[in-house]
């Protein structure tokens, strides 16, 4: 393995300092995300990347995918993730995981819909490739929400008997996926109600005890869908209702992630225990991505801007395009922030401004933003914490 020289063009663009809350409690192995593909056998209501085309659809050359385990190894990776599209439809899935490990990878994680981990025989051999860790998309409580949101009749049932094989087989040997098995959820306006019954189905029935709701990010097929993208007043009593759940009841590890502070009541955004404990952006591990491209990111080939809206967008600047690789490379929270994430008026003046995230920019196109207050350093968790660079300082 030789190094990539530190001046190509090709180098990942270096993470903003600061660009993540300091936390005691976030794994520190620097984390890449490697995207196998857009190819998925899902098809669910919110999938950022609607239809792809049939390039996007192709899978990574397994050459490429060795050369790019090897380039982030080199540059200090320990934990790696691959995502899609469907992970565990990539015909050399087991193979790529197993060169992880023997690179020396510590972490290695699959994004999956779950329903081929049903299959025991995949199952037993991914795992005894060396995954340390399996994060579940599942959306729902019930067959009829699950498979509404996925549209593959029957999905429930799959992902259910997957689940269920991996917690027991955890059972009977506890070094299985030291890292852990998380159900993920797509928060969005047709399950947000179910938040607490949710809960209690992933913990209690199928003994999950690690889960994680995102807020939906409005692209792809949810692009302009004012139904499936719930205003943050609506969904946030829910989300409460879920951590005081979390923190009185279950007991179990509950995270969130996609809300900024603004939105969440003062009592839960002043309380560093509280915050570090459910507000996933406090534990995320600062991420790369490595995903197909053909350059010009940001506004997609062929769609017209329209003047004036949130998604007009000069290109960003913390995309590296390797075009002799076709793949784009960048830091996630800087992506993020600075291209994926809209700064409402109200950020102005907000003290949070320098480390906020900011809010889809999706949710602005179609709620606008008039519902982002500034808020007061030292009406937050965050004015006891470490003064970095980057961080949020006191007007
Ligand atoms: S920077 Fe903007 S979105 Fe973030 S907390 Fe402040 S007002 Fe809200």
């Amino acid at each position: 393995m030789t190094a990539p020289h530190a001046d190509s063009p090709n180098q990942l663009a270096p993470a903003r300092a600061g660009n993540q809350p300091a936390s005691s409690l976030r794994d520190i192995r620097k984390n890449v995300e490697i995207n196998i593909g857009k190819a998925c056998n899902n098809r669910c209501v919110f999938c950022i990347d609607g239809l792809p085309k049939a390039e996007d659809r192709s899978y990574m050359p397994w050459e490429q995918m060795q050369a790019e385990l090897e380039r982030f190894y080199i540059d200090g990776y320990r934990s790696v993730g691959f995502l899609g599209g469907e992970p565990t439809t990539y015909p050399r899935i087991v193979d790529a995981v197993a060169h992880a490990r023997a690179l020396g990878f510590t972490r290695v994680a699959i994004a999956t819909n779950a329903t081929k981990l049903r299959l025991e025989h995949f199952t037993d051999r991914i795992l005894a490739a060396g995954l340390t860790r399996i994060t579940v998309s599942m959306h729902g409580h019930t067959a009829e929400l699950e498979d509404k949101l996925t549209r593959v009749p029957g999905n429930f049932d799959k992902k259910c008997a997957a689940i269920r094989m991996i917690v027991a087989k955890r059972k009977a040997d506890p070094s299985l996926l030291p890292d852990g098995l998380s159900v993920n959820i797509v928060l969005n306006g047709w399950n947000q109600p179910h938040l607490t019954r949710m809960m209690r189905f992933f913990y209690e029935d199928l003994g999950v005890d690690d889960l994680r709701v995102n807020f939906i990010r409005p692209e792809g097929y949810a692009e302009g869908d004012a139904d499936l993208t719930a205003q943050y007043k609506v969904v946030v009593p829910n989300l409460i209702k879920a951590v005081v759940l979390a923190e009185t009841h279950f007991r179990k590890v509950f995270t969130f992630g996609g809300f900024p502070l603004c939105v969440l009541p003062k009592a839960l955004r002043s309380n560093h225990a509280l915050l570090s404990r459910y507000m996933g952006e406090f534990r995320d591990l600062s991420t790369a991505c490595s995903i197909r491209s053909e350059g010009g990111d940001l506004i997609p080939p062929g769609k017209v801007p329209v003047a004036g809206s949130w998604t007009q967008q000069p290109k960003s600047s913390t995309v590296r395009f390797d075009a002799g690789q076709q793949r784009a490379r960048f830091n996630w929270q800087d992506r993020k922030r600075h291209d994926l994430k809209g700064h409402p008026r109200g950020c102005a003046s907000c003290d949070l401004e320098p480390i906020c995230e900011g809010v889809w920019k999706g949710y602005l196109e179609i709620w606008g933003d008039s519902e982002f207050r500034p808020v007061k350093l030292e009406e937050t968790a965050l004015a006891s914490l470490p003064v970095q660079q980057g961080a949020p300082v006191a007007r």
